[in-house]
């Protein structure tokens, strides 16, 4: 071997794996060059279209009808709207593009090859689909605006209606009240300082929306806190929209890759009791905001979840599709969070042995979480494992505090204090010692105080639990759990604290 150039000898010393298996002949029709190579199977253009569109599809069609589908296919009969979360990055444009042709303009040339009887050219399945935009740009320093960019891509496309938030609108009374009905203007301030994380309940806010939403960025512990924070507070953004638009069905972009990151990260802090709602999740919003609603629950699919971030450049390059992109999520001058470590090691994983990152995806799929389901955690709005309060307290003393104050402190009773009420992941960044983000995030930003505002579905519901304190027995709807409708009573939730009560 010729070692020439670097490359060459870099070859000689650990020969690369090829690119595909035998030969350059698709693999499909056997008869084309290929032209792209997915998992060392070479696909030609004419064959690479139908295999994604199709994959598309059996991720998303099983999904929509209220009863889940068996093999038979009756109609695609959804319950509600459709509602599209966009980011501007590269799976959330290729999503829409395939939504729009098979389900809103449909496109011949997509449908004909794998069509049949049942095909959504015949009837148009969702009656209105929305496209939904968070803008983050209010809280990162230095991070652009695209809104205007989104609105005007999404606007071409004939048939969708463009919804705009921003960040932001998790701690806006108005927008809040604008989409619930409702006019409670008070606060709930939490104490960060105290693990039960006791709140009050204060008159209406003196903050700016924005001003809340930078304090509550501002006592993330770690780098890592901040994208999986940015990242929850867009999805239950979007499914309180979803919920408002009667949209029964909530779509991400999150691609195999993707969503194999998000899964290691996860799992990584803490999360593997939410593995199921990486992939896929249905939300049972509390009875009092679906009251108006024509949908019982929302559907959070990912149809992108077997097609990785390479397939999705290929499709986006042969159907010319223009790709705004989407800003990083890090800390001015941080060490990379846990999330960006995961991304690098999965990009590389997947060039070099394409099949392992199905394979950690596939693998995922099989877990089932240990322990039962204590309801709905009241900021991400994911089903909260039981004792997970008590659980801590038994394996760890995390500050020289707790044990002088254990034999004198009595702690809140439940109904003041929000980490009964919490996930095992919300109730640890909330509660990790770590340095703030604050002095990395927003120089200007005064010293943050310990305590905190917090998005308004939790704070809506926890100033209807003051009320309810207070005064009679109506108006206060306890959270529904996920699975079987089960209310978590008073018992459970003083027996999910009982270790740090003192009788
Ligand atoms: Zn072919
Ligand atoms: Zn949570």
């Amino acid at each position: 071997m010729s070692c020439e150039n670097p490359t060459a000898e870099a070859d000689a010393i650990m020969p690369r794996k090829r690119k595909y298996d035998k030969s350059r002949t698709c693999v499909k029709c056997k008869e084309n060059a290929g032209n792209v190579v997915v998992r060392h199977a070479v696909y030609c253009r004419a064959c690479f279209i139908p295999q994604m569109t199709y994959k598309f599809r059996r991720s998303l069609e099983p999904y929509v009808n209220a009863k889940p589908d068996g093999p038979r296919r009756t109609a695609l009969k959804p319950t509600g709207n459709l509602l599209v979360a966009f980011s501007g990055g590269l799976g959330s444009t290729v999503l829409l593009d395939l939504v729009n042709r098979c389900y809103v303009s449909p496109d011949p040339t997509l449908l004909t090859a794998d069509g049949g009887r049942d095909h959504p050219r015949n009837e148009r399945v969702w009656k209105r689909v929305h496209v939904c935009y968070v803008e983050c740009c209010d809280v990162l320093l230095g991070t652009k605006d695209r809104t205007e960019e989104v609105k005007n891509l999404v606007e071409q496309i004939q048939g969708v209606e463009f919804i705009s938030l921003r960040i932001q609108d998790a701690f806006d009374s108005s927008w809040w009240n604008s989409i619930f009905h409702e006019d409670s203007n008070g606060d709930v301030v939490v104490d960060l300082s105290d693990e039960m994380l006791p709140f009050v309940t204060t008159g209406s806010s003196t903050q700016t929306p924005l001003s809340a939403m930078k304090a509550y960025l501002a006592s993330l512990p770690t780098p890592t806190a901040l994208p999986t924070t940015l990242n929850n507070l867009i999805r239950v953004l979007l499914q309180h929209t979803a919920l408002n638009t009667n949209s029964s069905h909530l779509l991400f972009g999150t691609s195999l890759t993707s969503l194999a990151v998000s899964l290691i990260s996860n799992v990584s802090q803490g999360g593997g009791f939410h593995v199921k709602e990486e992939m896929q999740e249905e939300w049972f919003p509390d009875a009092r905001l679906a009251k108006n609603s024509k949908i019982g629950s929302v559907r959070l699919i990912r149809p992108l979840k077997d097609i990785s971030v390479k397939e999705c450049g290929v499709w986006a390059w042969w159907s010319r599709l223009r790709v705004i992109g989407r800003e990083e999520w890090t800390w001015p001058g941080a060490k990379p969070g846990i999330g960006r470590l995961t991304k690098d090691f999965i990009r590389g994983l997947e060039t070099d042995y394409p099949s392992t990152v199905s394979t950690i995806v596939r693998t995922c799929g099989k877990l089932s979480p240990k322990g039962s389901t204590s309801g709905q955690c009241l900021l991400c709005q994911r089903p909260a494992q039981e004792g997970v309060q008590a659980w801590k307290a038994r394996i760890a003393i995390r500050s020289h505090d707790d044990v002088a104050l254990a034999g004198t402190s009595v702690p809140d009773p439940p109904g003041h204090a929000l980490a009964p009420l919490l996930c095992y992941v919300c109730h640890t960044t909330l509660t990790s010692k770590g340095t703030r983000a604050a002095p990395a995030l927003y120089p200007s930003h005064t010293s943050p105080s310990v305590g905190i505002s917090v998005p308004l579905w939790a704070s809506s519901y926890l100033l209807g639990s003051a009320l309810h304190d207070e005064s009679s027995d109506t108006g206060f709807v306890e959270p529904v759990a996920f699975s079987g409708g089960k209310r978590m009573s008073q018992e459970e939730l003083r027996g999910a604290i009982s270790e740090f009560i003192l009788d």
